[in-house]
């Protein structure tokens, strides 16, 4: 506050009294308090101010008095450095030099994923990275990261603000560190399993962690009774992925967690699991009882903890099946709670297949079952549509999958993995399993009936008749249904709008869980190419996926935003009719698919992001679901339509081609293109007909003195279509 003590005293006379302040002087009120002087970085620009106000860049927050100082917002927080402590990154920084004068003093982080080799922008981390104490509003100077991923380069961003910042037109200022997390330590452990249980012990087992990143040299298993405080826990190490808990007491529940070290440190910790020691009297549930095949083998040996991984957890779904008071009332606590986690087992991995069949599918008596009609036909026979009741219960509506007569061992086995799949699942966006009939023949996959059949045929019939907010519905369901199965750590890998079944609702449901379209040797069907074993749905599929088989959860979000393409356009043909060789050679050049006929901006942003190159900056399922969410509640998001102008630039293929065929030389081609400026180009290189031209590349058209950015990615697309157009004239598949 203005203070008059050290004025001369004829001024302070001179303006105390009724007299008007003069010019840098103010005064709260009309009376015979002295005027003061303006405070810091204020001015009183006329006589008799209540009141100085802020000068340029300054302000007064909304909690300051008129009389307080005017700040500034501060500068950049200085010395920003970095510390790996275990699988999480320690940032530290110190104050800003400038505080803007004032006290208060907040720091915000933001996170970036950046792509390796400098090759692009970096990007928002997801929601996955978590912040400890918070990521923004931090009083303190640090913070922790934690769940980022191996082998990424991340770019940290430490913003300073204060009260006033909000005030200020000015970006908050910001230190940059770059880090990487190459040299880091081991992944979670996925899992937990127990092996056996006493009424005092608990033996469990756990997998590998996914990403070890160096020799385990052991792990630290950290436990407490559920009913107690977290910070009462315990620790024990063990040089094997096994170890018993002994001293604990009959009935409770105890919480588990482990992690594995390597000589850069220890990993995260795992998810807390919950196992239950036997109450007095309790049978054991010794797993070794019900595994014949693996007694006398290498006890402790990777090879029998594997096994036994995937036997206890086969153990876990029959059980539940089964209703055994134990693992029914754990598996209800565990779920209640959301604490569960449930994973995908590959019925593959069963050395009698039917074993499978019979963990996950039940056995329909045939005649509960009438067929009424043949709907389609899928690989291993007819599809058809029929009825289901169980004696005592309702009818349902259900679709009939048949196995033809002849088949060999093989086909039987890979019908009916489809069926030891989907049994494992239960998602209102997941085809829902009825049963299996093996009894008699012939052999029938039996599933909800979905009236409208698959997406695809569906949209094509019904172009132009649904809300945008009606196709946004759908692939929220889509979403919802893939971040099920992603959660169940199951990947798709064919994940495709013919994949997808629509009900009379049009709830959409993701089906199709064969594999083996991916191994038949069938020429006649290109949307599935490559050598036998490894056929492939090109346009579907993400590059990652396309040249070394890096099958994952983000290759499914590549195919998931082809599927939205496919949803916005009605069922048109991803790519349209380039070649599958185009398809890969254009994605490999960034262009993307062009955003259908009056699709919004939002979601053509969003398919954008699933077919980020880098698989680690495409969004998780989890995001999408969000994002269409967020979408659905605030409908006005889809109001705009066409390319986003808010991205990168990102080369697009168009979908409104010249007339090729009516087109008879170069020049009639650049004037189609509106580039006919570039005719002399052209001319001077000799280039001259469609057959040469459609083999430039970008810098082919750089070096012929095209240096407009727009106008090379115009004459790029152009050509790109052109080769389509050559390709039909031949039919010859590049
Ligand atoms: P698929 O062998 O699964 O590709 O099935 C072949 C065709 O049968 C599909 O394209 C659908 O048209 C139809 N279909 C398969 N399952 C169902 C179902 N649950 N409800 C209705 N139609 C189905």
């Amino acid at each position: 506050m203005g203070d008059s003590s050290n004025l001369p005293l004829h001024v302070v006379q001179a303006y105390k009294g009724k007299q008007a302040c003069p010019l840098g002087f103010f005064k709260v009120s009309v009376g015979h308090d002295p005027c003061l002087p303006c405070p810091a970085h204020s001015h009183a620009p006329l006589p008799g101010s209540h009141e100085c106000v802020c000068q340029n860049r300054y302000y007064r927050s909304p909690m300051d008095n008129s009389d307080a100082p005017c700040t500034g917002i501060p500068s950049a927080p200085r010395d920003l450095s970095y510390e790996i402590v275990g699988s999480n990154v320690l940032l530290t920084w110190r104050l800003p030099k400038d505080l803007g004068g004032r006290k208060d003093i907040f720091f915000n982080v933001i996170c970036k994923v950046c792509p390796a080799g400098s090759s692009g922008p970096c990007v928002r981390c997801g929601d996955r990275v978590q912040f400890e104490p918070r990521q923004v509003g931090l009083t303190e100077s640090r913070v922790q990261v934690s769940n980022l991923l191996a082998h990424v380069q991340y770019s940290f961003e430490i913003q300073a603000v204060n009260l006033v910042t909000e005030l200020s037109p000015e970006a908050p200022h910001y230190a940059t560190i770059n880090v990487s997390t190459s040299q880091t330590v081991p992944s979670a452990v996925p899992m937990m399993h127990q092996v056996s249980r006493t009424t005092s012990s608990i033996t469990l087992s756990w997998p590998q962690p996914d990403q070890p990143n160096g020799i385990i040299l052991d792990y630290q298993l950290r436990y407490f009774d559920k009913a107690e405080d977290e910070d009462n826990s315990f620790i024990l190490t063990s040089e094997t992925n096994m170890a018993t808990i002994s001293n604990l007491t009959p009935g409770k529940i105890y919480a588990f967690q482990v992690r594995a070290r390597t000589a850069v440190g220890y990993g995260p910790y795992s998810g807390k699991m919950y196992f239950q020691t036997l109450m007095g009297g309790e049978r054991s549930d010794m797993v070794q009882d019900r595994l014949p095949l693996i007694v006398g083998s290498a006890l402790g040996g990777l090879a029998f903890l594997v096994i036994a991984a995937i036997s206890i957890l086969a153990i876990i779904f029959k059980s539940k099946r089964r209703e055994t008071p134990y693992t029914d009332r754990l598996q209800q606590y565990i779920s209640a709670r959301g604490l569960g986690v449930k994973y995908y087992i590959d019925p593959s991995t069963y050395e009698d297949p039917s074993e499978a069949i019979r963990e996950f599918a039940k056995e329909i008596d045939v005649s509960f079952i009438k067929i009424e009609e043949v709907i389609g036909s899928g690989e291993f026979g007819q599809v058809c549509f029929g009825r289901l009741k169980h004696p005592g219960k309702r009818e349902y509506t259900v679709a009939i999958k048949t196995l033809k007569s002849g088949y060999t061992d093989e086909q039987w086995r890979e019908f009916l993995s489809e069926a030891s799949i989907m049994g494992q699942f239960e998602h209102p966006n997941v085809i829902h399993l009825e049963g299996v009939v093996t009894k008699n023949r012939p052999v029938m996959i039996v599933t909800e009936f979905m009236e409208n059949g698959s997406l695809d045929s569906f949209l094509r019939q019904k172009e132009g008749q649904f809300s945008v907010l009606q196709l946004v519905g759908m692939l929220r369901g889509i979403a919802a249904g893939m971040r099920y199965l992603s959660d169940m750590n199951y990947v798709h890998r064919d994940l495709a709008a013919r994949n997808i079944l629509v009900n009379s609702n049009l709830v959409c449901k993701v089906s199709d869980f064969g594999l083996s379209r991916f191994l038949e040797d069938d020429a006649s069907n290109p949307t599935y190419t490559g050598a036998l074993g490894c056929k492939i749905p090109i346009r579907w599929s993400a590059p990652e996926a396309i040249q070394y088989r890096k099958f994952t959860s983000s290759s499914d979000v590549w195919s998931y935003g082809i599927v939205m393409w496919e949803v916005m356009s009605y069922g048109e043909r991803p790519y349209w009719d380039m070649s599958n060789q185009d398809v890969i050679n254009a994605i490999d050049q960034d262009y993307r698919l062009p955003p259908p006929p009056d699709c919004p901006t939002v979601l053509h942003l969003l398919m954008l992001d699933c077919w980020q190159k880098e698989r680690v900056q495409r969004p998780r399922f989890e995001q999408i679901v969000s994002a269409l969410d967020k979408m659905i509640r605030k409908p006005s998001a889809l109001k705009a339509t066409g390319t986003g102008s808010n991205r990168p630039p990102q080369p697009l293929l168009s979908n409104c081609p010249p007339d090729f065929p009516s087109l008879s030389n170069a020049h009639e081609w650049l004037d189609a293109i509106k580039m006919g400026r570039y005719k002399e180009n052209f001319d001077q290189a000799g280039l001259i007909t469609f057959d040469v031209i459609s083999r430039m590349t970008l810098e082919d058209i750089q070096r012929i003195g095209i240096t407009l950015v727009g106008h090379q990615k115009k004459i790029l697309n152009s050509i790109q279509l052109m080769r389509v157009y050559l390709n039909q004239l031949e039919p010859v598949e590049v």
